[in-house]
């Protein structure tokens, strides 16, 4: 129960916190940030992955024509400054400050790096600073190609003993199938061990388009080796995260 918690790492993608155009989601980010001072208030640890440095960077940059990976690396450096600054004026409404993180993989798995990002992880929460991760995409591309931090989440939240990584999507969770007439009885609740039956369900919702459905699974993956429980739900409703107290609230939890 993620009321029961107390380090929750929350990732929020590209798609979800940005809009078409290269702007930032307003109604999104407003969301989902009074739900995270709602945790902080309740005494909860807090630590946020958010991608969407590319997407606010070819709006900036104004660029239409399709990116090769280098080039996305060059834009996200741009957008990585508009990502934070939406952060950090949202937080600023509650008086809450925050810092900006960039890990690669690569960090994570070295041991001198990953001893000194859990350090400032450490750190930053006990200066009441929320801390924003990213991927570090001058450097590395992994998240670029596959996943949209979905790994780097699990990764971090492995790392400094999150209980619950909630990934916030643009659908309510892993369905059976695709979801008729936005009816909810294909949306599987609660997941305790991850079977090729799953696997194969991640694969159909990713070949339809449903959110990135797989990296979602190998996070999941990741987390429940490590007793990290994992919440798939949507970011787009009013609490994404307050009303996953809220039993009748859609998601698919993976019970660590
Ligand atoms: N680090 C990337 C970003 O912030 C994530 C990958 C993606 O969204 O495509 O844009």
């Amino acid at each position: 129960m993620i009321s029961k918690s107390n380090k929750i790492v929350i990732k929020i993608g590209s798609s979800l916190l940005t809009n078409k155009r290269g702007g930032v989601n307003r109604t999104v980010l407003k969301n989902v940030v009074k739900d995270i001072v709602w945790l902080l208030n309740s005494k909860k640890e807090v630590i946020v992955v958010s991608s969407g440095a590319i997407s606010l960077g070819r709006g900036k940059l104004d660029l239409k024509h399709d990116l090769t990976l280098n080039e996305s690396q060059a834009v996200a450096a741009r957008g990585q400054i508009e990502l934070m600054t939406a952060w950090k004026n949202e937080f600023k409404k509650y008086k809450k400050q925050v810092a900006q993180i960039l890990l690669s993989p690569s960090d994570i798995k070295n041991k001198k790096s990953s001893k000194n990002a859990m350090a400032t992880l450490e750190n930053l929460l006990n200066f009441n600073c929320v801390p924003i991760i990213n991927e570090n995409d001058t450097t590395s591309t992994d998240e670029i190609k596959f996943g949209d931090n979905d790994i780097l989440a699990a990764q971090i939240a492995v790392l400094i003993n999150a209980d619950h990584l909630v990934l916030l999507s643009n659908v309510d969770g892993l369905y059976k199938e695709p979801p008729k007439n936005n009816k909810n009885d294909d949306l599987v609740l609660e997941v305790k061990s991850i079977t090729k039956k799953i696997k194969d369900m991640a694969g159909a919702a990713s070949k339809l388009g449903r959110g990135g459905m797989i990296s979602k699974i190998k996070a999941a993956e990741i987390c429940m080796k490590s007793k990290c429980s994992v919440i798939i739900t949507s970011g787009l409703k009013d609490n994404p995260i307050k009303s996953l107290i809220n039993k009748k609230t859609k998601s698919t939890k993976f019970i660590a």
